[in-house]
């Protein structure tokens, strides 16, 4: 799915003022993204289109729409998938959430309860007329992140992980379906506090909060799934939140549009940007150093390469023979990767100079916004202490290089690592001009808004600045002495 070029540009810089008018600006971007993209099917059953949304270089373009976009088809709508065979009550909602008329939300981290979520402390009690009441008993038991402030103008639902308790026993986690907020207030009982804006979304803020529950009175049709308390307590919380181990891998791959646009930019600029010759005679642009050459050309190539390998990671993943231990250490190994080369994005920054330091050039928010990702829907860390702790427990063995004898499947050997340096180090001459060649050509130049990209684009922004100047017309007069 593809957003065209013209919707884009209709949300300018200059339009995102107010905070509201900012939220605002990437839930119109996003409710055009959804119309124009995935079915109910694709979301369902993780077809080919579902992952190519992950691809979309469009993901780069508002990095806040994304987050909103991930949350809403990948952990709600997704989560809800699971349930419409039982529940055809569902099928409306299903369609005004396809329209974005409605956006989705998933709520189960809460402030004291991240990655040990298994132990969340919100609570749904079971009344006597078959309805719940749902409470945030303790201030460790608020909901912490999903943005839930009648702030974006659009109504919010959310699925919310609680403890059901039946006659004060305790069933264990499951979601529950709650009305957060209409477009323009909250609903009752319910408290959204927003947060500040997180870093690298200043200028396409997102409303991340603090959401607390008082006595809520849920409907007996807001439990999804079985009120009976399962035999295999942790089996069933990682099957409720079976769409955050999807998310896994398909945030992460969106991750590879930050990293290409990102490149782009820097390499726009490093050829445009120019400094005086090391001879004195003329100049030349900072592209001409190899040491701005390296990680832009180290980025380009991740690009390429971890294209490639995302794609074939989804096939792995999406192979019916796959085992979900699997499966899991597939999408690990993968979001570990795109965190170590996402890296790339600090060192093209700094290499913009000042000019990388502002978010409206782009690599700086594109940065950030991949921290989040890095932590979000599985913290890159823990996932690989897993992984390290399964591979080493031989419960599973991963796949050998399918060719064992080229310079990078022996990078790790001993004696190896200077080979691999010096093939590198060829490379890089080698690829450059294929660089040049392919900046020029590249379909990335439609998502890139960095005003350093062209002189163009830069001396627009400078002349929409704030300006400041002396009242009077003219320049007469001295300066008042000092
Ligand atoms: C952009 C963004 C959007 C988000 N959106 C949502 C959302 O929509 N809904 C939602 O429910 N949540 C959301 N989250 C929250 C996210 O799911 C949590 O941040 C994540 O689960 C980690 O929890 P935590 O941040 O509380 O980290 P903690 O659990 O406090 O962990 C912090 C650190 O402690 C260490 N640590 C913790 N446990 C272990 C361990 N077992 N072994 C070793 N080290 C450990 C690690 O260093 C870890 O990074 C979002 C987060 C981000 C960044």
């Amino acid at each position: 799915m593809r957003l065209s070029l013209q919707v884009i540009l209709l949300f300018t810089i200059k339009e995102r003022n107010q905070f509201a008018d900012k939220v605002k600006w990437s839930e119109r971007l996003m409710r055009a993204e959804t119309r124009q993209g995935l079915e109910l099917d694709d979301i369902r059953y993780l077809t080919e289109r579902f992952w190519d949304f992950h691809f979309d270089l469009i993901a780069a373009r508002d990095p806040t729409a994304l987050i909103i976009a991930t949350i809403h088809i990948n952990l709600c709508i997704g989560t809800l998938c699971n349930f419409i065979k039982d529940r055809p009550d569902l099928s409306d909602l299903l369609e005004r959430l396809l329209k974005f008329e409605i956006c989705g939300e998933f709520m189960l981290t809460e402030v004291g309860h991240g990655l040990d979520a298994r132990n969340l402390e919100t609570t749904a009690t079971l009344q006597p007329d078959g309805s719940f009441d749902l409470h945030t008993p303790t201030h460790a038991a608020a909901k912490a992140m999903p943005p839930t402030t009648p702030n974006a103008g659009i109504p919010r639902v959310a699925i919310v992980f609680a403890r059901l308790k039946v006659n004060g026993d305790d069933h264990g986690v499951k979601p529950f379906l709650v009305w957060l907020c209409d477009a323009d207030q909250m609903r009752r009982g319910i408290t959204s506090r927003a947060l500040p804006s997180r870093s690298g979304t200043n200028m396409k803020p997102l409303d991340h909060a603090i959401t607390t529950f008082d006595h809520v009175r849920l409907s007996p049709n807001a439990l999804l799934g079985p009120m009976s308390k399962p035999e295999d307590e942790r089996g069933d919380f990682l099957r409720q939140i079976w769409r955050v181990s999807i998310g896994t891998l398909s945030l992460s791959i969106t991750g590879i549009s930050a990293i290409r646009v990102g490149t782009h930019i820097a390499a726009l600029y490093s050829q445009r940007r120019t400094v005086a010759a090391p001879d004195g005679r003329g100049r030349v642009p900072i592209m001409s150093f190899s040491t701005q050459q390296r990680p832009i050309l180290d980025g380009w190539t991740h690009g390429i390469v971890l294209d490639a390998y995302a794609r074939w990671t989804v096939k792995e993943f999406m192979n019916p023979r796959c085992s979900q231990p699997m499966r899991h250490a597939f999408a690990a190994i993968f979001k570990a990767t795109i965190t170590r080369a996402s890296r790339v994005l600090n060192d093209l920054s700094e290499r913009c100079g000042w000019q990388g330091l502002f978010p409206y050039n782009q690599i700086s928010e594109l940065e950030l916004n991949l921290q989040g990702s890095q932590i979000a829907e599985g913290d890159t860390l823990v996932l690989c202490i897993r992984l390290a702790s399964e591979l080493l427990g031989d419960k599973y063995t991963l796949p050998e290089p399918r060719d064992p004898s080229i310079v990078l499947a022996q990078r790790d050997r001993a004696g190896t690592e200077l080979t691999f340096h010096d093939a590198l180090v060829t490379a890089y001459d080698e690829v450059l001009p294929d660089l040049l060649k392919a900046v020029g050509e590249s379909e990335v130049n439609d998502y890139v808004t960095a005003p350093i990209a062209s002189e163009e684009s830069w001396t627009i922004f400078v002349g929409e600045l704030p300006s400041f100047e002396y009242p009077c017309d003219g320049a007469e007069g001295y300066q008042p002495e000092l």
